[in-house]
C-alpha cells in the first residue's frame, strides 16, 4: 500500500535528520495505547518519554513525569498529535529561551511528519466542478466518465428510500462476492477488493476505506448510507461525490475531509505492523457488519436493525455473525437478536479514543472485510412485532395502570400526540392548536383521551396545553417514559398527531394512522401525493394511512429551509383528524387493510 511506503520513507528521513541529537518523545494523542512507536525511532538516540500519567505505557524508554526536567535533557521533542500539554510545552520553551524543537509527527504540513505529503490535499467536487478543479482533474489523468461508473453504484439516499430498495448496489455487490467493486478512475477497469479499514470517531461518525489497486492505489470511502467519494493517496486528491448529506443542507466543510484522511493515516501509523500483516494475509477475509452507528433511535431502528432483520427473515443468519456493535444501542441489540453470536462490544470501560483505535486494529487483526449495514427498506413487521411483544411481556405488571387510564376500555379514541420542544423545525402554535383540536373533538368523542409523547423538556408545553384543555379529557404524560415503556404505551393509541422527526419510530412500530405536519421543505422530502392529499412515504410494511398536513406560515428568518419553524391551520388539522378517525371506525375490525388510502373510506 502506497501510504505505508510513504510512512516508511518519512521515518527514514526523520531518523537521518535527528541522528545526532538528544530526542524526547511525547505521545500526546492516543499514542499512549500504542506499541508501534519504536518502529519509527529505531536508530534515534531517545533520551526519554514524557508521560503526563505515569501509568501510561513507557514502551521501555526512560520516563519523565516532570516537563521541565524532560525539556532540559533533550534537543528535539517528537510529539504525536497535539493536546493541551503541547501548548504548555511550547509556552515553557518560549518563556525560558529553551532551544528544544517541537515536531508534530502527525501534522501533514510538518516536513518530518510521518503523514507528511509533498502534495497539497485537494478536493474535487464531482457534483459541482469549478474551473480550477477541472484543470486539476485534467492534469491528474482522472477520467470523470470512469468516476461516474463508481458514482452510479451509489444512489442518492432519497431515491433509494423512495424505491424501497434494501441496499445500494455497492453493498449488494459486496455481499454477493465478499469483495467490494469499483472502477479505476484512470482507465475505468473493474477492480475488486476485500481490503478495508474502519475509521470511526470522526466528524462523519465512521467511514470504511476500501483499498483498490489499478494504475495506482485508490480508496472508495463509504459512510453509513452512501459512498462519500474516491481518495487518491498518491496525488492527495479526494473526489467528493455528494453535495449534501442526509438531513443536512449545508455542505460538509473541506477541512473535515482533510481531518478524516489524516485520521486514517494516523491509524495506519499506529498500527503499521497490523496493517502490513493484514494486507499480506491472503486467506479469505471474513465479513464484518458494523451496527450502532446512528445516534438517532429512529434511524437506528428503521435502517440498521431492519437490515439485520432482513437477513434473519431470509434465513441468512450466517452472514450476520460476529458483528461490530458501536456505541449506540437503543433497543438492546443482544436481547433483540439472540440468533447473533459473538458480538464485538469493545473493551468495557475503554474511553472513546481507545475504543476507536481498538476498532481499527481489531478489524485488521481479525482479517475482516467491513461494511456499515444500512437498508432503505421499510421497518419490517417481524421486527416491529418483536419489539412490541418484548415490551408487553416486560410490562405486564403495568397493565392495570393502562386499564385505569382506559377506564375499563371505554376511552375512544386514544390519540398519541407528539410535542416538539426543540428550537428548530418547531410547531409554533402547538399549544393553542392542539388544545383547540382536542376540545373540538371532545364534542363528538366524549370518551377521547390523549397520551403526550416527546422529549423530557417538553414538560412545560404539556402543562400549558393541559391548562387549555377541557377538564373532562383524559390525558397521560408519557414524556418521561423509558423507551420500552413508550413502545408499550404507543401500541394502546388509535391515532396520532405528530411532527415529522425522530419520535416517529414509535408511531411506525405501532402502525397507527394519523396526521403528520412539518415545514414545506421537509414535507417535500417525505411525501407522496394522491388526489390532493399528502401522505408520509411508506414508513413500514402494511402501513396505515399517515397524512401530512402542510404548514400555513413559516419562519423565513431561518436560512436553512429544513429547520424552519412553522404554524398549522388548526381547523385544517381538526378536519384531518376527523377524517382519520372516520377511517378507523370503518375499518376497525379489518386487520388486513394494508396500505389502502383512507379517502376510499371517507366518501
Ligand atoms: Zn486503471
Ligand atoms: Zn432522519
Amino acid at each position: 500500500m502506497d501510504i505505508i511506503e510513504k510512512i516508511k520513507v518519512q521515518a527514514i528521513k526523520l531518523q537521518k535528520a535527528f541522528n545526532n541529537v538528544r530526542v524526547g518523545i511525547y505521545p500526546s494523542d492516543f499514542g499512549r495505547f500504542n506499541q508501534n512507536m519504536k518502529y519509527y525511532l529505531d536508530s534515534l538516540n531517545i533520551t526519554g518519554i514524557y508521560l503526563a500519567d505515569a501509568t501510561f505505557n513507557s514502551q521501555g524508554y526512560p520516563t519523565f513525569t516532570d516537563m521541565r526536567l524532560f525539556l532540559k535533557n533533550i534537543d528535539v521533542c517528537l510529539i504525536w498529535g497535539r493536546d493541551n500539554l503541547c501548548i504548555d510545552m511550547a509556552d515553557y520553551i518560549g518563556r525560558h529561551g529553551n532551544r528544544v524543537e517541537l515536531i508534530d509527527l502527525l501534522d501533514r504540513s510538518e516536513n518530518f511528519a510521518l503523514i507528511h505529503s509533498e502534495n497539497e490535499f485537494q478536493i474535487i467536487d464531482y457534483d459541482n466542478l469549478t474551473e480550477k478543479q477541472i484543470s486539476i482533474v485534467h492534469d491528474s489523468n482522472i477520467d470523470l466518465i470512469c468516476v461516474k461508473k463508481t458514482v452510479d453504484e451509489d444512489l442518492q439516499w432519497e431515491t433509494a428510500w423512495r424505491n424501497q430498495i434494501d441496499f445500494i448496489p455497492f453493498d449488494l455487490q459486496l455481499l454477493d462476492n465478499n469483495a467490494a467493486m469499483a472502477y479505476c478512475p484512470e482507465c475505468g477497469s473493474v477492480c475488486y477488493t476485500d481490503r478495508s479499514f474502519v475509521v470511526t470517531g470522526n466528524y462523519f461518525g465512521g467511514v470504511v476505506f476500501y483499498l483498490f489497486h489499478c494504475h495506482y492505489d485508490f480508496f472508495v470511502l463509504k459512510k453509513w448510507e452512501n459512498l462519500m467519494g474516491i481518495y487518491l493517496p498518491d496525488k492527495e486528491i479526494f473526489i467528493k461525490f455528494r453535495k449534501m448529506r442526509m438531513h443536512f443542507s449545508r455542505p460538509d466543510p473541506d477541512h473535515n475531509y482533510t481531518a478524516l484522511i489524516d485520521q486514517f493515516k494516523t491509524y495506519v501509523v499506529y498500527f503499521i505492523e497490523e496493517a502490513i500483516d493484514y494486507l499480506k494475509n491472503d486467506s479469505p477475509k471474513k465479513l464484518q457488519f458494523i451496527v450502532g452507528y446512528q445516534n438517532n433511535l429512529g434511524h437506528h431502528l428503521c435502517n440498521e436493525l431492519s437490515a439485520i432483520q432482513r437477513f434473519i427473515d431470509s434465513g441468512d443468519t450466517d452472514i450476520i455473525q460476529s458483528p461490530l456493535l458501536l456505541e449506540h444501542d437503543f433497543y438492546d441489540f443482544k436481547g433483540l437478536f439472540p440468533e447473533i453470536l459473538d458480538i464485538d462490544l469493545g473493551r468495557p470501560g475503554a474511553d472513546t479514543k481507545r475504543l476507536h483505535t481498538d476498532i481499527f486494529r481489531n478489524s485488521l487483526q481479525q482479517n475482516r472485510l467491513s461494511l456499515f449495514l444500512y437498508t432503505f427498506g421499510q421497518l419490517s413487521n417481524t421486527l416491529a412485532e418483536k419489539l412490541i411483544s418484548r415490551s408487553k411481556q416486560k410490562y405486564e405488571r403495568k397493565i392495570q395502570q393502562l386499564e385505569r387510564f382506559l377506564n375499563a376500555k371505554d376511552s375512544w379514541p386514544i390519540l398519541w400526540i407528539t410535542i416538539r420542544a426543540g428550537r428548530r423545525r418547531k410547531w409554533i402554535n402547538q399549544k393553542e392548536a392542539l388544545s383547540y383540536v382536542l376540545n373540538q373533538l371532545y364534542v363528538n368523542y366524549p370518551h377521547i383521551a390523549a397520551v403526550f409523547d416527546g422529549i423530557a423538556t417538553a414538560e412545560e408545553y404539556y402543562q400549558q396545553i393541559k391548562l387549555l384543555l377541557n377538564k373532562k379529557i383524559k390525558t397521560y404524560n408519557a414524556l418521561h417514559l423509558s423507551l420500552e415503556d413508550t413502545i408499550w404505551w404507543v401500541t394502546s393509541a388509535d391515532a396520532f398527531i405528530s411532527p415529522i422527526g425522530t419520535g416517529n419510530a414509535f408511531i411506525f412500530l405501532a402502525n397507527i394512522p394519523g396526521v403528520f405536519h412539518t415545514n414545506s421543505k421537509f414535507l417535500k422530502e417525505h411525501k407522496f401525493s394522491e388526489r390532493n392529499i399528502n401522505y408520509y412515504f411508506a414508513p413500514r410494511e402494511n402501513w396505515k394511512p399517515c397524512v401530512i398536513l402542510p404548514a400555513e406560515n413559516e419562519d423565513l428568518s431561518e436560512p436553512d429551509p429544513r429547520l424552519r419553524n412553522y404554524e398549522i391551520d388548526r381547523d385544517a388539522l381538526y378536519e384531518m383528524v376527523r377524517k382519520v378517525l372516520g377511517y378507523i371506525e370503518r375499518t376497525k375490525t379489518d386487520t388486513e387493510i394494508g396500505h389502502e388510502r383512507f379517502e376510499n373510506y371517507s366518501a
